[in-house]
């Protein structure tokens, strides 16, 4: 038997493991355990140090040192009686994956007896080598001193394994010379300068009350689960994340008979021990349900402040990837799994908030009238108008060019879907001001029995890149394995400078001087409406339509990343201080190359492949065929066998030369391009000839998986 079909037999008698945990730990029991959340804190922490380590959280005074000893004993005994035996700096390089190193608490005595020690240095200060993670040329190889420095906003968490407990204390990371070399200080820099030009303006308004304003995020997550067994039997998913090969399943998505439908109960047993480790964990998971591709799944966790938000993704990712082996299953993160198909993103659902609790998007009922509102709405959309070059560029990867720009949606050109309601009252103020909203309304569905249902004033729209819903935008084309750190860093910076434009001008109003908004807002509508889209964003109509507006539509990340390195952008984030030139250079830097070795990774993958594996076959089976003797049918598959070995042959002496060549290219933008313009393609074109033989060859000599068993046995 093939290892293919001993694995389908396995699958097909596997059964869930059936547990009574969930009688014993129900969510609210549960919720946080593994959190120093401020009720931890007022257990372990004495009343004064507590607070004042509440007003740092709350962003209302800067972190004193003087409280890190105490702080830092606190939460030591917190762990300790949790089981903790390590601690560990938590952070994200710029790898985009999480990074952490673990220290024991054990401080030997020199009598041959230890005690637990966790000083308020070690809380606040870490020294990882910095020389080991991506800089972008910030650091030299022999450079290698770093820091890592407590984020006092995201909670201290327990990482808890069957043998083992870590306290983990999520950081920021920065060089020797203070320039940031992780995706989290970036991004606080952002919300601070979000903040701070959002209160300018509630100020103007007349708010005295609010504090300090920030973003929240509630990012939507999607991926494939498929089983274990048949995913280590390939290279390229084990290496790259996704298949490099493989013919369409004669069944697909056609049917749509996946999305929201009933969950199988070895997913579902996944995903409830995956909601159960989040609450856990303190993330706030809560819907799950079957995406549209087979194999495909999402969950959402309620929104929080954007940092802790971002951080918690990553926490989403990674305890998706820790449980999957447990049930046999292999977690696929990877934007695009399966040609044909769709692919995962992130759908990062984003508001802006004050401390007192109001949503600054909210329109309420009668969005015209509603001028803070109107304000606010003005400005992003200005920011995604200016600057929506960067934020293309701020999702650009390899793993994203096969979304965005590609077969599927959303498309590459940025655009706002604002709704009928909004669109409408847009309109007006562009026209001079606005005077009256569409109503919702009620649906009447005609049944006795059936309760009428309330309407929103306006459709969705599952097209467009940044969709207003509601109270919120949502900004569906980040890619699904990304940190969602660095669009939220562009989008608020965008957003930011918006604001501060509109309250620089404020401030030259009489408070109140409503005309004098509307003449602003009006003006500004004018200028950026041009990204504004209500309609089809897949269909050929709006990419001619949004070239006649002179919109970007970078269809690569070769062609998205420039927009980075030009003197916009560079103005931007150094105008708010959320990245200096250097750092900002650095990281356009680790972008292109990230793309080059990516894509490098691929080509190897796909070459030793085709090579070892199908090749191979595709000739036993030539010989097969030869060895069933002359028959008029035997011959016509032999001979369209041959042909196509020729073609694979063809076509990997092909790729060689092109992966060879974009070595030679010179600078590395150069090689990327070189990647994207003849390597990828020589690649699709290697990829072709290859299914087509999957195909034809005898299904027990196939070496790999097959998508109707990857997608549909599990
Ligand atoms: P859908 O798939 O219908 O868009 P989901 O329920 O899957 O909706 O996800 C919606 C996400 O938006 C959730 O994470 C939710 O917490 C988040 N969200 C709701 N209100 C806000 C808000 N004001 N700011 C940011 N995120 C929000
Ligand atoms: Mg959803």
């Amino acid at each position: 038997m093939t290892a293919r079909r001993t694995a389908i037999e396995t699958i097909s008698n596997h059964r869930v493991a059936s547990t009574q945990e969930y009688l014993e730990f129900a969510g609210a029991d549960i919720y946080g355990e593994y959190v120093f959340h401020e009720v931890a804190q007022r257990q372990y922490l004495a009343k004064p140090i507590f607070r004042r380590l509440q007003r740092t959280i709350d962003g209302l005074e800067p972190f004193d040192p003087v409280i890190a000893d105490a702080v830092a004993h606190g939460v030591k005994e917190w762990a300790l009686a949790h089981g903790a035996t390590h601690f560990t700096h938590w952070f994200v390089p710029m790898t985009g994956s999480t990074a952490e190193k673990h220290d024991s608490f054990l401080t030997p005595l020199g009598d041959g007896r230890t005690i637990a020690e966790f000083s308020g240095k070690n809380l606040i200060q870490g020294e990882p080598d910095a020389s080991s993670f991506p800089s972008g040329g910030i650091r030299a190889t022999f450079e290698a001193r770093g820091y890592t420095a407590w984020d006092v906003t995201s909670p201290i968490f327990l990482q808890v394994e069957p043998n083992g407990v870590t306290m983990t204390i999520p950081t920021a990371y920065v060089s020797f010379t203070g320039e940031a070399l992780d995706h989290k200080i970036p991004l606080l820099r952002s919300q601070e300068a979000v903040g701070r030009e959002a209160v300018r303006i509630l100020r103007w308004f007349g708010n005295t009350s609010t504090n300090r304003v920030f973003t929240n995020i509630g990012p939507e997550q999607e991926y494939f689960l498929v089983d274990r067994r048949l995913a280590e039997q390939r290279p390229d998913l084990v290496l790259t994340g996704r298949t490099l090969f493989g013919a369409p399943s004669p069944k697909g998505q056609e049917l749509e008979d996946q999305y929201f439908g009933s969950i199988r109960p070895r997913i579902l047993a996944f995903m409830m021990d995956l909601d159960r480790e989040l609450w856990r964990l303190g993330v706030p998971a809560r819907t799950r349900h079957n995406e549209v591709a087979p194999g495909q799944f999402e969950m959402a966790p309620v929104y929080e402040p954007t940092s802790v938000g971002s951080d918690h993704n990553m926490v989403v990712m990674a305890t998706m990837r820790r449980l999957a082996p447990q049930h046999g299953l292999a977690f696929l993160i990877h934007e695009k799994p399966f040609a044909g198909i769709n692919g995962s993103g992130k759908h990062n659902n984003w508001s802006m908030a004050t401390d007192d609790g109001e949503n600054l998007l909210d329109p309420g009922n009668d969005p015209h009238e509603n001028a803070q509102f109107l304000a606010f709405l003005v400005s992003v959309i200005r920011g995604v108008n200016v600057h929506a070059d960067l934020l293309r560029a701020s999702i650009a990867d390899a793993g994203n060019d096969h979304r965005l720009g590609a077969n599927e949606a959303p498309p590459a050109i940025v655009s706002i879907f604002l709704g009928s309601q909004l669109e409408d009252v847009i309109e007006q103020l562009a026209r001079g001001s606005a005077s009256a909203s569409k109503r919702s309304g009620s649906l009447e569905l005609g049944v006795t029995s059936l309760p009428s249902l309330s309407m929103d004033a306006t459709d969705r729209n599952r097209t467009s890149p940044f969709a207003f819903t509601g109270n919120k935008f949502e900004f569906r084309a980040v890619g699904s394995s990304a940190p969602i750190y660095w669009p939220q860093t562009v989008l608020n910076v965008a957003v930011a400078e918006s604001l501060k434009e509109l309250a620089d001008a404020l401030e030259g109003l009489e408070p109140g001087d409503f005309e004098g908004l509307t003449r602003i807002l009006s003006k500004t509508v004018k200028e950026n409406r041009q990204v504004l889209f209500e309609g089809n964003g897949y269909s050929e109509e709006w990419h001619a339509e949004a070239a006649k507006r002179g919109l970007p539509n970078n269809k690569s990340t070769v062609d998205a990343l420039p927009a980075l390195a030009s003197s916009k952008a560079k103005g931007l984030f150094s105008a708010f201080g959320v990245l200096s030139e250097r750092e900002l250079a650095a990281r356009v830097d680790i972008s292109w190359e990230r793309y080059v070795k990516v894509s490098n990774i691929e080509a190897a993958c796909a070459l030793d492949i085709a090579r070892t594996m199908i090749l191979p076959a595709a000739v036993r089976y030539l010989g097969e065929l030869s060895a069933a003797g002359a028959g008029k049918g035997v011959a016509a598959v032999s001979k369209r066998v041959g042909a196509l070995v020729d073609g694979l042959v063809d076509a990997i002496e092909a790729l060689e030369h092109a992966q060879h060549a974009a070595h030679e290219a010179g600078s590395v933008e150069a090689e990327a391009r070189a990647f994207a313009e003849v390597v990828i393609p020589a690649q699709g074109a290697l990829r072709e000839v290859a299914d087509e033989l999957e195909t034809v060859v005898s299904d027990e000599l196939w070496p790999l998986p097959k998508y109707r068993e990857l997608l549909f046995a599990y």
